[in-house]
């Protein structure tokens, strides 16, 4: 990582509330890994260094604001990618045990091989899908956070995520800008899976003043048997 990145992880970081000086080392080698990666496979179509700072780091460490993740929670990171937000994450809480899903095994075999090569033990990896680890003893109500970031539309994130998660549980959901349509078809939608629209908190990504939203939906009853409904059919006919 040059300079010029290592002061903008750290202003990034100040912007949130959190000091990211004694983790500036395993984010140069995450930003280093990840652009091998990049090179052998189709990870992230960020390519420049402060794009993947501002746009992956800083952004996966947003699902902080407000303390839904703080604490020692077990957490899974729904449709992770390349790890995104679950290694950020998971560097600088190391209290989570955070459980990264995609259903594309060679992503979540880079995830793996990352994790190992930042020495990350509380980082558990799985190749699955939502939908059919919803269904999965192993898995269902097992959850206390569910956290997404760039998957699907609210409704479907709701349909997918409530299921893994215990009573109590939370869904943290880090979005772009979400429509009142949205919100209104993810609140009805927590309804019938078993929760409630806690929390939606609008902000901006540091340094670059996107919006953001954060939305947080709590489980409070057991999710009908029925959902998630099978593969696909979340985010192609969501519920509203
Ligand atoms: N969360 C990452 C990020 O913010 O960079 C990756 C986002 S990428 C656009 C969406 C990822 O979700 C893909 O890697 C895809 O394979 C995975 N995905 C989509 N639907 C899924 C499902 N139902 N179960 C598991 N993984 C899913």
């Amino acid at each position: 990582m040059t300079p010029e990145g290592h002061a903008l992880l750290l202003q990034g970081g100040r912007e949130l509330g959190l000091e990211l000086t004694p983790y500036a080392d395993a984010f140069a080698r995450l930003l280093a890994l990840l652009r091998e990666g990049s090179a052998r496979m189709n990870l992230t179509a960020l390519r420049e260094e402060p794009d993947i700072i501002l746009k992956h780091f800083v952004d996966s460490l947003s699902c902080l604001r407000g303390g839904f993740l703080d604490g020692e929670l077990r957490v899974v990171d729904l449709g992770t990618g390349a790890g995104f937000p679950a290694l950020p994450l998971s560097i600088v809480q190391p209290l989570l045990q955070m459980v990264p899903v995609d259903s594309t095994r060679k992503k979540i075999d880079y995830v793996s091989a990352t994790a190992a090569s930042l020495g990350l033990n509380n980082v558990h990896p799985l190749v699955g899908r939502a939908e059919a680890l919803g269904h999965d003893a192993a898995h269902r109500e097992r959850y206390d956070r569910v956290v997404v970031r760039a998957v699907a539309s609210l409704p479907a994130l709701v349909e997918l995520s409530l299921p893994l998660l215990r009573v109590g549980g939370l869904l943290v959901a880090q979005k772009g800008p979400i429509t009142p349509d949205e919100l209104e078809a993810g609140r009805k939608t927590a309804g019938v899976l078993g929760g409630v629209l806690e929390d939606v908190q609008a902000f901006e990504l540091p340094v670059l003043n996107e919006a953001r939203t954060l939305v947080v939906v709590r489980k409070t009853r057991p999710s009908p048997g029925k959902y998630p409904r099978r593969e696909g059919v979340p985010a192609k006919q969501p519920l509203f």
